[in-house]
C-alpha cells in the first residue's frame, strides 16, 4: 500500500512537490509484495494500492522536471511492481523521488504519459471529471461558439490527458483515444461526458494508425446514445455535413476554423485553387467570400461527395464552384502545363511527417506541391500554405517554403503566421501540441 491518503485538493496546476512520506521508494517496493494487478480493460481503483514505479535513470528526469509529460523508454532503468498497460503509476527519478503519476504503456517507445504532478492526487473518477470540466469551462470562457457548433472539447496532453480527444458536432461527441491509460478509463470518461454535456450520441474513433504504435487495436462504433442519421456542425454560420463513422479524423478539420475565416475575408474577386479540400471547408469560405471562381481537388471521392451536398445546403452559387477528384501531386503539374494560374491557391496536405522520423521525406512532399504552387499564382497571389506534421517544426517549415519559393524563382513575404484555432489549446510545456501551422504568403507584383 502506498503511504500516500486519497485527497480532497483537486487542482490540475498545483506545483510540483516532493515526495513527503516515499523517500527511500525502492527500499520499500523491495519489502513488499508486486503491486495487485488490474484486470485489462478495467479501471484499476485508483492509484490509491499503486505500488508500482517507473524509475528513471539518471539525468533522466529533466524534461519530466520542466513538466514534459511523456516518458520515453530510453528513460526507464527500472519497472518496480507488475504493472499492466494502462495502469497508474508513480514516476520516480534515482533518488525515488516522487515527480508524477503516470499511465503505463509496456508497448510503446512512450512508456508512460503523465496524469499529475501532484503526489496527493488520486487518478481515478473523480479527478478525470475535474480535468473533463476544467477542459470545458476554458472553452465556455473562450467564447468560440459564437454562429458555431463544433468545437474540440479536450486536446489530449495540451488538456491535461494525454492520449484523450473529444470533438464535438452539435449533440454529438466524437471521442479518440490514442493511449493506453485513456484506454483503460474509456468507459469512465464516458460517462462524465455524458453527465456533463448530455449528448445526444458519443461515438468512439479510436481507429488512427497511432493506435497501433500504442499496442491498442482499432474501435469505431456508438460508445453512448444513438448516432443521428446526418450529422452536422455549423462554423461561422456554414453548415457542414459530418462522416462521423467513416470520414477522416473524427470526422471533421475543426482545427482550421478560423483560418477558413481568414480565407473567406480574402476572396473577394479571386480564382480560387483549393487542394486536399476535403469536405469543401476553405471552398465554401472562400465562395461566401464571393471568390470569383473556386477550384477544389481531393483525392477522396466519398470527401468531394459531401463537399457538394455543403455547396447546397449552404445555398451557394455552384456555377463558380469546380470539384475536382484528383492527386494533387498530378493535377498541380497538369495545370501548371496547361499554363493554368490563380490568385489565391490553398494547399492544406494531409500529415506527410507524423514523427521526425519521418520528416525529410516530408520535407520533400511539401517543398514539392509548394513549388508548384508558388508557379501557379499569378503576382501578387496569395499562397496558404499549411501542415499538420507533429514532425515539422514551424521553423523546419518555413525553411521549406523559402526552399520552395527560392527554386520556383518567386519572392514571397509572409503575411500571416497561422495555427490551430482556440478549441486546440497548446501546453507551454508540451511543443508537440502544436502541430498545425500554416504561412500566408504573398508573391512579388
Ligand atoms: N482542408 C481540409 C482538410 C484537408 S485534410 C479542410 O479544411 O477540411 C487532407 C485531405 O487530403 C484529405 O481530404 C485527403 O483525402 C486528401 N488527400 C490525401 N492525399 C492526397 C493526394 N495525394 N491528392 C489529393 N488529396 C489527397
Amino acid at each position: 500500500m502506498t503511504d500516500k491518503k486519497p485527497n480532497t485538493r483537486r487542482t490540475p496546476s498545483t506545483p510540483h512537490r516532493a515526495s513527503q512520506g516515499n523517500r527511500d521508494f525502492r527500499k520499500r517496493t523491495r519489502r513488499d509484495a508486486p503491486a495487485p494487478a488490474a484486470p485489462h480493460g478495467k479501471p484499476s481503483d485508483g492509484n490509491a494500492n499503486a505500488q508500482a514505479a517507473i524509475l528513471l535513470r539518471e539525468g533522466r528526469e529533466k524534461s519530466l522536471l520542466r513538466r514534459h509529460p511523456w516518458v520515453f523508454s530510453g528513460a526507464v532503468e527500472r519497472i518496480d511492481g507488475a504493472p499492466l498497460s494502462g495502469d497508474t503509476l508513480a514516476v520516480r527519478d534515482t533518488s525515488g523521488k516522487f515527480i508524477a503519476w503516470a499511465a503505463y504503456n509496456a508497448g510503446s517507445q512512450i512508456t508512460a504519459r503523465v496524469w499529475s504532478w501532484c503526489e496527493d492526487d488520486v487518478i481515478d473518477g473523480d479527478f478525470f471529471r475535474l480535468r473533463i470540466a476544467t477542459a470545458i469551462a476554458g472553452r465556455t470562457g473562450l467564447k468560440l461558439d459564437k454562429d458555431s457548433s463544433g468545437m474540440r472539447l479536450i486536446h489530449a496532453e495540451s488538456d491535461g490527458l494525454p492520449g484523450l480527444i473529444v470533438d464535438q458536432y452539435g449533440d454529438v461527441l466524437v471521442m479518440q483515444i490514442g493511449s493506453a491509460g485513456a484506454e483503460r478509463w474509456r468507459e469512465t470518461i464516458a460517462d462524465i461526458l455524458q453527465q456533463l454535456c448530455n449528448p445526444a450520441c458519443i461515438y468512439e474513433r479510436s481507429d488512427s494508425d497511432s493506435r497501433a504504435l500504442e499496442g491498442l487495436e482499432l474501435r469505431n462504433g456508438v460508445l453512448r446514445g444513438s448516432l443521428p442519421e446526418a450529422v452536422e456542425v455549423i462554423e461561422h454560420g456554414l453548415r457542414f455535413g459530418v462522416d462521423v463513422a467513416a470520414g477522416q479524423k473524427t470526422g471533421f478539420y475543426l482545427d482550421q476554423r478560423d483560418n477558413r475565416a481568414l480565407t473567406e475575408t480574402l476572396a473577394e474577386g479571386k480564382d480560387v485553387l483549393n487542394c486536399f479540400c476535403y469536405t469543401g471547408g476553405f471552398s465554401l469560405y472562400a465562395l461566401r467570400g464571393s471568390a470569383k471562381s473556386v477550384l477544389s481537388m481531393d483525392a477522396s471521392g466519398d470527401a468531394l461527395h459531401i463537399a457538394e451536398q455543403n455547396l447546397s445546403r449552404n445555398n451557394l452559387d455552384a456555377s463558380r464552384a469546380e470539384w475536382q477528384e484528383a492527386d494533387v501531386f498530378v493535377a498541380l503539374r497538369k495545370l501548371r502545363d496547361q499554363g493554368r494560374s490563380f490568385d489565391m491557391i490553398i494547399l492544406d496536405p494531409p500529415k506527410f511527417a507524423p514523427t521526425a522520423a519521418y520528416a525529410e521525406k516530408a520535407a520533400r512532399g511539401y517543398k514539392d506541391i509548394n513549388l508548384l504552387g508558388f508557379k501557379l499564382l499569378r503576382p501578387g497571389g496569395l499562397l496558404f500554405t499549411y501542415s499538420c506534421s507533429g514532425g515539422i517544426s514551424e521553423e523546419l517549415f518555413q525553411k521549406i517554403i523559402a526552399g520552395a519559393a527560392l527554386d520556383a524563382g518567386v519572392d514571397a513575404q509572409i503575411v500571416h503566421h497561422l495555427h490551430a484555432s482556440a478549441d486546440h489549446p497548446v501546453l507551454l510545456s508540451f511543443p508537440e501540441g502544436a502541430y498545425l501551422k500554416g504561412l500566408v504568403l504573398r508573391v512579388a507584383g
